[in-house]
């Protein structure tokens, strides 16, 4: 089950993104296909490409998604 009471801090809600995101392994957010490389980084953040799709992403692509998931999924409950 999700820890709901770390996220009141915003830093320790981007680094359990962070952590829950690859848990399972590096993969393509639009595919979800493994074949994805390191490409460079943006900024601070870790760039990767996507063999499959030729999507390029990086660590907080797809963070406010994932984001909006939990809040629903908190206030449902
Ligand atoms: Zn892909």
């Amino acid at each position: 089950m999700f820890p709901f009471e770390v996220l009141n801090s915003e830093a320790s809600t981007a680094n359990l993104l962070q952590q829950v995101r690859w848990r399972e392994g590096l993969y393509c957010p639009r595919c979800r296909s493994e074949s994805v490389i390191k490409y460079g980084s943006y900024r601070e953040y870790q760039r990767y490409l996507c063999k499959d799709c030729d999507r390029t992403f990086n660590d907080k692509t797809g963070t406010v998604f994932a984001l909006m998931c939990m809040n629903t999924f908190a206030s449902g409950s």
